[in-house]
């Protein structure tokens, strides 16, 4: 049998009634013998059409001719010409509707399990260089061809404000091109979303630690409590000597309800609830000392990636009852196929076609209901999607003690507000070219800034295209 016919090989992963017992990685990784015969399934097509699916341009038929040859270390290091985060993505991107989705074999079949592949070779770089007891940021001193031209050291100094995909892809990039880059972060802990929101049991911290650790590996200089647009504007950065500025400060600004009752005691944003959960390990209470306010009967709002991880966190800190409340039907879930599937096999329920209009407090002013309208699917909206339209007179009550809000988030306002000559869209997104330049010389952004809540390899694609963009405008 010809390899592209033998069946997609599925990652293992721990059973449902486990893994809800802890904040353990849920997903468990492809053995050696699995990851070679899986890889084994490309046909190295002429014109890989999965590279053009690839926001960062993974020479993806070279890394799988690498581990289809058993060689995990060639691999690795094609992955990370292009790519400074792989274990990541192997992890949270959704390859499902990028390279996998353009995969030839999946006209007729699944196409090659990409993702996985990426993952199981990250993973064992790191398992390697911990077992020999060497640095896993070592891969890093290795010559790493940027493929496009050789790169003296310029030593000509850049700001990356934030520390997410956007800013760590471009201060990676730009440090490997020769420029001396710092990356300016708010919080205590770089990462962004990566740390402080997707848990634990989906993208365990420790990874991200690490491939943080690669990217100051490269040269970059961290500098964390630092709240650009108060601590330093981004015109005092200028003066301080920095030539060029990559803005990737993320969307972290929840979407409100708007509905009657949200600020009762027990409602939170996803955002919030996830920081204490993640960035606080609120989830180790009493161990550290960030306590969580949990309810039973948990309702969460939204059906996008945050809204289940939101739900199966709260289900994992001891919620008897987890609902995702969404407007829409099934079809229309924004969250990742294989993360719905896994909330459903945890036991996490689904009440589609229903819309909030009230959250009914007790008398001392603690969420014990909410007010939910039912809704149908009309015309498609600008998103293509069936909008919802309300059934008049179809409202009914549900009863809770905690409510999430996962709504949606918007772009962080500090930066546009503290810099009134950065132009930005009405909905908060900084406007930039077609070249990722702001409005303001010298000024680049990407990522959530830019695109409003999207994902972790859209940010990294910005964040490569601004380091390309910052390295024309300095030369
Ligand atoms: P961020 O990751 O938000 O990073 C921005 C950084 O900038 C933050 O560290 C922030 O603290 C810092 N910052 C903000 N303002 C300032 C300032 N003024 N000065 C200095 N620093 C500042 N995407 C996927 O592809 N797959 C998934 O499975 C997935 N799951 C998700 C789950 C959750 C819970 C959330 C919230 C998002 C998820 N996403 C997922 C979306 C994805 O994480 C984001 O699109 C991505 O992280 C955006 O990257 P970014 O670098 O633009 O911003
Ligand atoms: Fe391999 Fe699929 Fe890419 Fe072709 S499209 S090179 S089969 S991964």
């Amino acid at each position: 049998m010809s390899a592209d016919k033998i069946d997609r090989h599925l990652m293992p992963e721990r059973p449902a009634n486990d893994r809800i017992k802890d904040f353990e990685e849920v997903a468990q990784g492809f053995s050696f013998e699995e990851a070679v015969a899986e890889a084994k399934r490309c046909i190295q097509c002429k014109n890989p059409k999965c590279v053009g699916g690839c926001p960062v341009e993974i020479d993806i038929p070279g890394f799988l001719k690498y581990l289809a040859a058993g060689d995990i270390e060639g691999a690795i290091k094609k992955i990370k010409e292009k790519n400074s985060l792989p274990a990541v993505c192997g992890r949270v991107c959704p390859q499902e509707d990028q390279c996998e989705k353009v995969c030839i074999l999946g006209i007729k079949g699944k196409p090659v399990a990409i993702g996985a592949l990426e993952r199981f070779a990250a993973d064992w770089e790191r398992e390697t260089k911990k077992l020999a007891g060497k640095p896993v940021s070592q891969l890093a001193s290795e010559k790493i061809e940027t493929g496009t031209r050789a790169y003296g050291h310029t030593g000509t100094r850049v700001a990356v404000v934030g520390s997410g995909p956007a800013g760590l892809t471009c201060a990676g990039d730009l440090a490997r091109m020769g420029y001396k880059v710092t990356m300016f972060e708010s919080l205590h802990l770089p990462g962004g979303v990566l740390s402080y929101g997707i848990p634990e049991f989906r993208l365990p911290k420790e990874i991200v630690k690490l491939e943080v650790e690669f990217v100051k590996s490269l040269g970059v200089e961290l500098v964390c409590n630092a709240l650009i647009g108060r601590t330093l504007t981004i015109e005092e950065l200028f003066k301080q000597g920095y030539k060029a500025i990559f803005i990737g400060s993320g969307a972290g600004l929840p979407n409100q309800l708007g509905v009657p009752g949200e600020n009762s005691q027990g409602v939170y944003f996803a955002n919030e609830f996830l920081f204490r959960v993640n960035m606080m390990k609120a989830y180790k209470f009493p161990e550290y000392l960030t306590p969580v306010l949990m309810g039973k009967r948990v309702a969460v709002f939204g059906a996008g990636n945050v809204a289940m991880d939101a739900a199966r966190c709260a289900l994992r800190l001891g919620a008897d009852k987890v609902s995702i409340l969404y407007r829409r039907s099934r079809t229309e879930i924004p969250a990742r196929q294989e993360e719905i599937i896994r909330a459903e096999e945890e036991g996490i329920e689904f009440t589609l076609l229903v819309a909030p209009t009230e959250i009914i407090a007790d008398d001392k002013g603690r969420v014990k209901q909410v007010e939910l309208l039912k809704m149908e699917l009309g015309e498609p909206d600008a998103s293509g999607r069936r909008r919802p339209v309300p059934v008049a007179g179809s409202e009914f009550k549900l009863d809770v003690d905690m409510v999430i809000v996962a709504i949606g988030n918007s772009p962080n306002p500090l930066i546009p507000k503290a810099t009134p000559e950065l132009k930005t869209e009405k909905w908060g997104g900084v406007i930039i070219n077609n070249e990722t330049a702001t409005s303001i010389p010298g000024v680049f952004a990407g990522g959530d800034i830019v695109r409003g809540a999207a994902t972790v390899i859209s940010a990294m694609g910005d964040g490569k295209a601004a380091a390309k963009a910052i390295d024309n405008y300095l030369m």
